[in-house]
């Protein structure tokens, strides 16, 4: 171990209560310059880094993802979205160990790491000036920045104060006042500018024109190179570099500004109400990365230190990166490690692996060998001595924080005592003669007391959604039961003003009596033996006259019933008329039947007198067989008749639909006047030889001769037996029987 190198202190500053000199063991860790661990094979990402709401993931397992892209959001304000550290598949998300004092699991996201540490798309900011305080926030919001002091509170936020908080100075916290820890004072030694570049772009989202920057006598590394980053960058009073004495815990918040400021930030309140704020170097640089160059937030520096492994020195590393493979970094564990601490012996806890994932607020890994960290001795008694309240920073008394808290009596811890001024720095505890581990018991307290607060919020918010139901349902309840009684009150009014009678609506009481009139008018009719008894043995017409007369008279009434009567009237006279149109159609169908049949018989009867006549005029050729003129009109008139009867029957095809012998009679007159043709033909031929032509009588003559003829030719058994007559064809004897008997039909008919 080297000695430590002091710079002088600077003038005008301030002291604050308590704190203990302890030492420092800082020296082990800065041997070696600032380094970048290389890759591991695995990330793991606990999605609760910060202080607030846990990050919500928005990526899935087995999805590919780049350097810098955001894998989980932030669901509230107050809260922090995390980043990939490098490139790679997501190949886990659900519980895993993490690095907390309570070795509870939580949920953690796990990227398998591809090793091409590929970056995703950047969107860095030339000229941030020209952008205005909301931007610039929500782009630190963006990139998933807190405080990366150790308390990890989201830095957006610490970037936007309560509006009645007039700030006007700026305080970097660089009094990394933790034994063991460098990180801080390696960043600012080796990487100041990014730590001035973040100081500008604070003041500039700030509004402010201060900037104090609080390290302490024991880093003249980190002095040299702030005041050059400075001299390169801005005026030098505008960023200014304060070096206070090396007591623990100056690195408290609120102790470095009593110390810079000689102010006391309230009880329960922030240095925002005294008008500073107060943010981590290292959160600095990072808000510079995040604007300038447009990274967010997926790396740190941290300080593997401690006797325990081979060559304690600062890292650069990724987020998630296992514990173990940073001690493989630094050189591996030495032979004789008895601890293995997150942070520093002061305010640190131990860890019982160290395959456990480096998070934002992980600056320190102290690997200690036998008797480097003293193990707690058992508790005692306490005496009261009072050295506790003479070295606590925040002016408590540590005594009573620990009775309240081991007897659970939380409520005068916090409200009499101000259990959550205590900063957990463990001064009470180191100086403590009786060994009490007096900072657990104020964790535990603390701890309980957040728990009940949450409860009794949760309890609150559900209290409050009941009691918004049931006010909701009492006013619905309220609103129906009005608006029934205005219906109500409506319907009484109508019922009122329209009959006056009591129990019945107004409409059913104009039907009502509507039908009772006509009821009344058809008794009468019955009485009178003008009208049917009852109200079946009307017909189509009398009803609707009957609701005519109705619903005239029930239209002044009321007008329901007029319409309901004006219908009914309606479809009573369409019923009338198509009962009466049915009845004519019947009888003209009979009507047109007999003129069909009629005119039928006459005109076969003219038809077959004419053709008749006509054959005799060619024959004879004798005048004084001329038709008379009454012969001569007669078919006329009987083919005229014939016809009007086929377009009657074709005009009305509706009418004959219903009637067979109005269908049929058109046939008949057809039938009768082809058997009329048929009578005049077989008339004709039927003629006497006498009347033959003679080139008929040639022809007959001739048929004859052929018969002879055939008749001599036939064969016979005995020459000498008579031949017998030829035979006829009965179907040619039929024809001549019938022939010879229309023959003397018409003989008669001419007699
Ligand atoms: S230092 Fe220890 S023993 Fe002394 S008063 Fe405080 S708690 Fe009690
Ligand atoms: S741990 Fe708390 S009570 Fe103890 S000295 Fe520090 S601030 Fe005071």
């Amino acid at each position: 171990m080297t000695s430590e190198v002091r710079i002088p202190i600077s003038p005008g500053l301030f002291k604050f209560n308590g704190g203990i000199h302890i030492p420092t063991n800082k020296d082990m860790s800065v041997q070696v310059p600032l380094s970048v661990a290389s890759l591991p094979k695995e990330l793991v990402l606990p999605l609760a880094q910060h202080i607030g709401q846990v990050a919500e993931p928005v990526v899935k397992v087995g999805e590919r993802v780049l350097k810098g892209q955001q894998i989980a959001k932030a669901p509230s304000y107050v809260s922090a979205p995390i980043h990939a550290p490098t490139s790679g598949i997501v190949t886990h998300i659900g519980d895993k160990p993490v690095p907390h004092s309570s070795g509870l699991e939580a949920l953690c996201l796990t990227i398998e790491v591809d090793g091409k540490d590929e970056w995703c798309e950047l969107q860095p900011i030339e000229d941030y000036t020209q952008l205005d305080a909301i931007t610039l926030r929500n782009k630190v919001r963006e990139a998933g920045i807190v405080g990366l002091g150790g308390a990890a509170f989201p830095s957006s936020v610490k970037l936007n104060p309560s509006p009645n908080s007039e700030v006007e100075l700026l305080v970097i916290n660089g009094a990394e006042c933790e034994p063991y820890i460098t990180c801080d004072q390696t960043l600012m030694s080796e990487r100041a500018e990014q730590v001035v570049g973040g100081i500008q772009i604070i003041l500039h989202t700030l509004g402010v024109e201060q900037c104090w920057i609080g390290i302490e006598d024991t880093m003249p590394t980190a002095l040299k190179g702030l005041n050059e980053a400075i001299r390169e960058a801005c005026e030098e009073s505008r960023i200014q570099v304060k070096v206070v004495p090396t007591i623990y815990p100056t690195g408290g918040e609120k102790q470095l500004i009593k110390v810079l400021t000689g102010k006391e930030v309230p009880s329960n309140g922030l240095p925002a109400e005294i008008g500073i704020v107060c943010h981590n170097p290292g959160t600095a640089a990072a808000m510079y990365r995040a604007i300038v160059k447009g990274e967010p937030l997926v790396t740190r520096i941290l300080t593997v230190t401690g006797n325990g492994v081979q060559q304690p020195r600062n890292l650069e590393v990724l987020f998630g990166t296992p514990m173990s493979h940073l001690i493989a970094e630094a050189g591996g564990y030495t032979d004789n490690v008895e601890r293995l601490v997150m942070g520093g012996p002061m305010m640190g806890f131990s860890m019982h692996t160290d395959e456990l994932p480096i998070v934002k607020a992980t600056n320190c890994i102290l690997v200690g060998e036998a008797g480097e960290i003293a193990d707690p001795e058992p508790a005692a008694p306490c005496i009261r001595c009072g050295d506790c309240a003479n070295a606590c920073p925040a002016n408590l008394l540590p005594q009573q924080l620990y009775w309240y808290s081991k007897s659970r009596q939380f409520e005068q811890a916090q409200e009499d005592y101000n259990l959550f001024d205590c900063i957990e720095c463990g001064c009470c505890s180191f100086v403590c003669p009786s060994n009490i581990p007096l900072v657990q018991y104020y964790r535990f307290a603390k701890t309980e007391i957040r728990g009940a607060e949450a409860d009794k919020r949760k309890a609150d918010h559900a209290k409050g959604r009941h009691e918004f139901r049931e006010e909701r349902m009492q006013r619905e309840q309220l609103e129906k039961a009005e608006k029934l009684r205005k219906k109500k009150e409506e319907l009484e009014r109508k019922k009122a003003t329209s009959t006056g009678s009591e129990g019945a609506k107004p409409g059913q009481d104009a039907i009502a009596a509507a039908v009772a009139r006509a009821a009344a008018r058809k008794a009468k009719l019955a009485e009178e033996g003008k009208g049917p008894k009852n109200t079946e043995q009307l017909s189509d017409g009398q009803q609707a006259q009957l609701d005519a007369t109705d619903a005239r008279q029930s239209d002044a009434a009321d007008p329901k019933a007029a319409a309901i009567a004006k219908a009914k009237a309606k479809a009573a006279a369409i019923a009338a008329a198509k009962t009466k149109a049915k009845t004519d159609t019947s009888e003209q169908s009979k009507t047109n039947a007999v003129d069909a049949k009629q005119a039928a018989i006459a005109a076969a009867k003219a038809k077959a007198l004419e053709i008749a006549k006509k054959k005799a005029r060619q024959k004879t050729g004798n005048e004084s067989s001329a038709p008379s003129p009454q012969a001569e009109l007669a078919p006329k008139k009987a083919a005229i008749a014939a016809a009007k009867a086929k377009a009657l029957a074709k005009s009305k095809p509706a009418a004959s639909s219903g009637n067979d012998a109005a269908e049929l009679e058109p046939k008949k007159a057809a039938i009768a006047a082809a058997k009329a043709k048929a009578l005049a033909k077989a008339q004709d031929n039927a003629k006497p030889a006498a009347e033959e032509t003679p080139k008929q009588a040639v022809i007959r003559a001739a048929k004859e001769r052929a018969l002879a003829k055939k008749s001599e030719a036939t064969p016979t058994a005995n020459a000498d037996e008579p031949k017998p007559a030829p035979t006829l064809d009965p179907k040619k004897s039929a024809i001549k029987a019938a022939r010879e008997r229309a023959l003397a039909k018409a003989k008669e008919k001419q007699d």
